[in-house]
């Protein structure tokens, strides 16, 4: 072979495996689940040893929590489990359940209830901002920072606190396809140290948002974000959105298919609060974080993933839990913006 052809050959072999790594196909769950586990389990380990974050401390009880408790879990859409690290402990899930009582919210009342009382847009400022709320007068925000949720809790309908929670409970418990209970020290902890929450509750009353009684709409709040979770529930929940609403696990349609865009769309504009558009540019995922350390995002379609980790960032998301999130589902062709071109 002469020396030309021989800088042909190489150039030709080179471009071609360029070619393939740009082109790189993503692990599919339905024809390697050995892949993805290794995939999960390659994202758990890589994470484990990162120290930035801290646990949230302005509720006592969270500062308590172990921040070495670290665990990973994907459900696909036709209920495939994968896991990494730990899976027992629970945690609160904080705002994750902003999720799904808003959920319940859309379900009994329709779409345009949340659009048209607190809003579907992002707020740019933190998740209990009074800035926020004084900007629209309690308007143009959304039911995944403190004053819309406690808006959307205000929402649910019933004749006394028991009714209203039992329904709040009942979705959560639907999703994650168990039945879930109160972490009773997290509940009281942050019932003792709300004022900030309440001052938010009744701002929204004075602003019309909240109809009535908004110390209580405030209160089943506090109790909502005090629901342990372990990283099973979180990604059965997760896994549920991305099945239009029907659990993969449980079999059990939750809330109406046609219900669930709306979901993922306020998810998506303001799931990580005021990083949300990093989150997105990241990863294209729908997704909530809570302070009790757990994030859950949804592949629509696809898969729900969820990870546990307490030590947050400075916008109060858990360090961890959007790296192993964002190299798992990029690893598995989640992002919904990525298209193969025809
Ligand atoms: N219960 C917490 C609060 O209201 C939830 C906040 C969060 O998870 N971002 O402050």
């Amino acid at each position: 072979m002469s020396a030309r052809i021989r800088n042909i050959v190489v150039v030709v072999a080179a471009a071609f495996v360029c070619g393939a790594a740009a082109a790189k196909t993503p692990v599919d769950p339905a024809r390697d689940p050995k892949a993805v586990q290794t995939t999960v389990e390659a994202a758990y380990a890589k994470y484990r040893g990162l120290q930035e974050g801290k646990n949230a401390d302005y509720i006592p009880a969270l500062a308590k929590v172990d921040p070495n408790v670290y665990g990973i879990a994907l459900i696909t859409v036709d209920g495939k489990v994968f896991t990494a690290g730990d899976l027992a402990t629970e945690v609160s899930i904080q705002s994750i359940s902003k999720v799904f009582t808003m959920a319940r919210v859309i379900e009994d009342q329709g779409p345009a209830a949340i659009a048209e009382n607190m809003g579907v847009d992002a707020t740019g400022q933190v998740f209990n901002s009074i800035v926020a709320i004084e900007h629209y007068r309690g308007s143009e925000m959304n039911a995944m920072v403190n004053p819309g949720e406690i808006t959307s809790t205000s929402m649910v309908t019933g004749g006394s606190y028991d009714e209203i929670w039992g329904k709040i409970l009942g979705i959560h418990n639907n999703f994650a396809g168990r039945s879930l209970s109160v972490l009773e020290d997290v509940y009281k902890s942050e019932a003792e140290t709300n004022q900030r929450n309440q001052a938010i509750g009744r701002l929204m009353f004075a602003y019309g948002h909240i109809k009535d009684n908004p110390d209580r709409a405030t209160d089943i709040y506090t109790r909502q974000c005090s629901i342990g979770v372990n990283v099973k529930d979180l990604a059965t929940m997760a896994a549920t959105l991305a099945n239009g609403g029907k659990n993969p696990v449980t079999g059990k349609q939750v809330i109406g298919a046609d219900n669930v865009p709306e979901v993922l769309a306020v998810m998506a504009t303001a799931g990580l609060y005021d990083d949300s558009g990093k989150w997105l540019y990241r990863t294209g995922l729908p997704a909530k974080s809570g302070v009790g350390g757990g994030i859950i995002a949804v592949a629509p379609g696809k898969f729900g993933i969820a990870v546990i980790s307490p030590p947050l960032d400075a916008a109060g998301n858990s360090v961890r839990a959007q790296n192993a999130i964002a190299d798992i589902s990029n690893a598995l062709g989640g992002n919904p913006y990525s298209i193969t071109p025809r």
